[in-house]
Protein backbone atom coordinates (compact mmCIF):
# COMPACT_ATOMS: atom_id res chain seq x y z
CA UNK A 1 0.00 0.00 0.00
CA UNK A 2 1.45 3.32 -1.02
CA UNK A 3 3.24 5.50 1.98
CA UNK A 4 1.63 2.62 4.48
CA UNK A 5 3.91 -0.31 6.22
CA UNK A 6 2.47 -3.19 7.02
CA UNK A 7 3.93 -3.59 11.09
CA UNK A 8 3.37 -7.22 12.80
CA UNK A 9 4.05 -7.82 16.48
CA UNK A 10 4.50 -11.18 17.62
CA UNK A 11 4.85 -13.08 20.51
CA UNK A 12 4.97 -16.72 21.90
CA UNK A 13 1.68 -15.62 23.11
CA UNK A 14 -0.29 -14.99 19.39
CA UNK A 15 -0.14 -12.32 16.98
CA UNK A 16 -0.10 -8.64 19.25
CA UNK A 17 -1.13 -6.35 16.50
CA UNK A 18 -1.16 -5.89 12.89
CA UNK A 19 -1.85 -3.11 11.15
CA UNK A 20 -0.74 -0.79 7.92
CA UNK A 21 1.27 2.43 9.63
CA UNK A 22 2.65 5.57 8.51
CA UNK A 23 5.62 5.13 10.83
CA UNK A 24 7.22 3.33 13.56
CA UNK A 25 9.73 4.39 16.03
CA UNK A 26 11.70 1.32 18.03
CA UNK A 27 14.36 0.86 20.96
CA UNK A 28 17.19 -1.24 19.11
CA UNK A 29 20.29 -2.34 21.28
CA UNK A 30 22.40 0.29 19.18
CA UNK A 31 19.52 2.82 20.38
CA UNK A 32 16.30 4.47 18.60
CA UNK A 33 15.00 3.96 15.14
CA UNK A 34 12.56 5.29 12.86
CA UNK A 35 11.60 3.18 10.25
CA UNK A 36 9.26 5.31 7.09
CA UNK A 37 8.05 2.85 4.01
CA UNK A 38 10.37 2.20 1.48
CA UNK A 39 13.41 1.71 4.63
CA UNK A 40 16.34 -0.18 3.74
CA UNK A 41 16.48 -3.39 4.84
CA UNK A 42 17.66 -4.72 8.42
CA UNK A 43 17.21 -6.88 11.25
CA UNK A 44 18.11 -5.62 14.67
CA UNK A 45 17.84 -6.85 18.51
CA UNK A 46 15.33 -5.07 20.37
CA UNK A 47 15.86 -4.21 23.83
CA UNK A 48 12.63 -3.52 26.66
CA UNK A 49 11.32 -0.36 25.53
CA UNK A 50 8.23 1.09 23.63
CA UNK A 51 7.34 1.33 20.00
CA UNK A 52 5.69 4.75 18.71
CA UNK A 53 3.47 4.25 15.76
CA UNK A 54 1.76 6.97 14.39
CA UNK A 55 -1.42 6.16 11.70
CA UNK A 56 -3.69 8.45 10.33
CA UNK A 57 -2.22 11.54 12.45
CA UNK A 58 -2.68 9.01 15.53
CA UNK A 59 -0.07 7.76 17.97
CA UNK A 60 -0.34 4.74 19.61
CA UNK A 61 1.90 3.34 22.42
CA UNK A 62 2.99 -0.19 22.43
CA UNK A 63 5.08 -2.04 24.92
CA UNK A 64 7.90 -4.17 23.56
CA UNK A 65 10.10 -6.58 25.72
CA UNK A 66 12.91 -7.56 24.51
CA UNK A 67 13.39 -9.65 20.91
CA UNK A 68 14.11 -8.60 17.29
CA UNK A 69 12.43 -6.55 14.40
CA UNK A 70 12.92 -7.11 10.85
CA UNK A 71 12.72 -4.62 8.54
CA UNK A 72 11.79 -5.24 4.95
CA UNK A 73 10.97 -2.22 2.24
CA UNK A 74 6.93 -2.79 3.04
CA UNK A 75 6.70 -5.10 6.28
CA UNK A 76 8.28 -4.39 10.25
CA UNK A 77 7.99 -8.10 11.68
CA UNK A 78 8.54 -7.26 15.50
CA UNK A 79 9.38 -10.90 17.26
CA UNK A 80 9.16 -9.86 21.03
CA UNK A 81 8.89 -11.67 24.13
CA UNK A 82 6.17 -10.06 25.17
CA UNK A 83 4.16 -7.00 24.10
CA UNK A 84 1.07 -5.09 24.92
CA UNK A 85 -0.91 -2.06 23.48
CA UNK A 86 -1.12 0.68 25.71
CA UNK A 87 -5.04 0.04 26.23
CA UNK A 88 -4.13 -3.66 27.12
CA UNK A 89 -1.55 -2.71 29.69
CA UNK A 90 -2.23 -3.62 33.20
CA UNK A 91 -1.21 -1.14 35.77
CA UNK A 92 -1.68 -2.67 39.07
CA UNK A 93 0.14 -5.99 37.32
CA UNK A 94 2.69 -3.95 36.44
CA UNK A 95 2.70 -2.34 39.87
CA UNK A 96 3.04 -5.31 41.72
CA UNK A 97 5.86 -6.73 39.41
CA UNK A 98 8.18 -3.75 40.04
CA UNK A 99 7.23 -3.64 43.87
CA UNK A 100 8.25 -7.18 43.53
CA UNK A 101 11.35 -6.39 41.75
CA UNK A 102 12.41 -3.54 43.28
CA UNK A 103 12.28 -6.10 46.84
CA UNK A 104 14.55 -8.55 45.23
CA UNK A 105 17.00 -5.65 44.06
CA UNK A 106 17.85 -4.89 47.87
CA UNK A 107 18.26 -8.41 48.99
CA UNK A 108 21.03 -8.94 45.94
CA UNK A 109 22.47 -11.76 47.33
CA UNK A 110 19.71 -14.09 47.22
CA UNK A 111 18.46 -12.95 43.77
CA UNK A 112 19.72 -13.29 40.25
CA UNK A 113 20.43 -9.48 39.85
CA UNK A 114 20.21 -8.89 35.91
CA UNK A 115 16.62 -10.55 35.83
CA UNK A 116 15.31 -8.60 38.80
CA UNK A 117 16.36 -5.48 36.53
CA UNK A 118 14.99 -6.22 33.62
CA UNK A 119 11.57 -6.71 35.67
CA UNK A 120 11.72 -3.53 36.98
CA UNK A 121 12.08 -1.81 33.29
CA UNK A 122 9.46 -4.07 31.59
CA UNK A 123 7.35 -2.98 34.52
CA UNK A 124 8.04 0.92 34.48
CA UNK A 125 7.98 1.32 30.71
CA UNK A 126 4.65 -0.71 30.98
CA UNK A 127 3.32 2.18 33.69
CA UNK A 128 4.73 5.10 31.40
CA UNK A 129 2.99 3.70 28.27
CA UNK A 130 -0.65 3.01 29.85
CA UNK A 131 -0.16 6.66 31.24
CA UNK A 132 0.66 8.46 28.10
CA UNK A 133 -2.21 6.62 26.88
CA UNK A 134 -4.86 8.08 29.93
CA UNK A 135 -3.35 11.48 29.03
CA UNK A 136 -3.88 11.47 25.94
P1 LIG B 1 4.69 -10.31 35.63
O1 LIG B 1 5.71 -10.52 36.73
O2 LIG B 1 3.53 -9.45 36.03
O3 LIG B 1 4.27 -11.62 34.94
P2 LIG B 1 6.60 -9.94 33.50
O4 LIG B 1 7.32 -8.71 33.04
O5 LIG B 1 7.43 -11.02 34.09
O6 LIG B 1 5.43 -9.46 34.50
P3 LIG B 1 6.27 -11.03 30.89
O7 LIG B 1 7.07 -12.28 31.04
O8 LIG B 1 6.88 -9.89 30.12
O9 LIG B 1 5.73 -10.52 32.30
O10 LIG B 1 4.88 -11.38 30.17
C1 LIG B 1 4.14 -12.57 30.44
C2 LIG B 1 2.75 -12.39 29.83
O11 LIG B 1 1.98 -11.50 30.66
C3 LIG B 1 2.71 -11.76 28.44
O12 LIG B 1 1.59 -12.26 27.74
C4 LIG B 1 2.52 -10.28 28.73
O13 LIG B 1 1.93 -9.61 27.62
C5 LIG B 1 1.60 -10.34 29.94
N1 LIG B 1 1.77 -9.20 30.86
C6 LIG B 1 2.78 -9.02 31.73
N2 LIG B 1 2.59 -7.91 32.46
C7 LIG B 1 1.44 -7.36 32.01
C8 LIG B 1 0.69 -6.18 32.36
N3 LIG B 1 1.11 -5.35 33.31
N4 LIG B 1 -0.46 -5.94 31.71
C9 LIG B 1 -0.90 -6.77 30.74
N5 LIG B 1 -0.26 -7.90 30.37
C10 LIG B 1 0.90 -8.19 31.00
Amino acid sequence: MDNKIRLDIVTPYGLILSEDVDELTATGSEGEFGVLPGHVPFITTLKIGMLIIKKGGKVEYVFVSSGYAEVTFEKVVVLADSAEKAEDIDVSRAEAARKRAEERLAQAEKYDFGRATAAVERATIRIQIAVKKTAR
